[in-house]
């Protein structure tokens, strides 16, 4: 469906790593976020005004008794594609800036 922009993991019995990850539809405008288990198909509404990051812990510790090592990352080209963006964000607001003063 989506692209996981964001992955929540945590290790439970047997040092098993659970992973819950937030996956972008940019079929959507503007797209929408789904939080979706990768091991049971949990699969929550967003519609609400709780985090994100706390209602995948709390899926994580209840269905599959993974709280520990908790880790929040963020899926590796999508924080690259960040990188390239913010710089160019700047440059158009210096050159803004510069136009606007001129
Ligand atoms: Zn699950």
């Amino acid at each position: 469906m989506g692209a996981a922009i964001r992955h929540f993991t945590a290790i439970g019995p047997g040092d098993r790593v659970f992973t819950v990850n937030i996956e972008r539809d940019f079929r959507y405008d503007p797209y929408r976020d789904f939080l979706v288990c990768a091991h049971c198909g949990w699969s929550p509404s967003l519609l609400t005004t709780r985090r994100i990051d706390a209602m995948a812990w709390e899926h994580l510790a209840d269905a599959h008794d993974a709280s520990r090592g908790r880790a929040g990352q963020e899926n590796e080209s999508f924080r690259r594609a960040r990188w390239v963006v913010l710089p160019l964000c700047a440059v158009l607001v210096v050159a803004l800036l510069v136009f606007l003063r001129s």
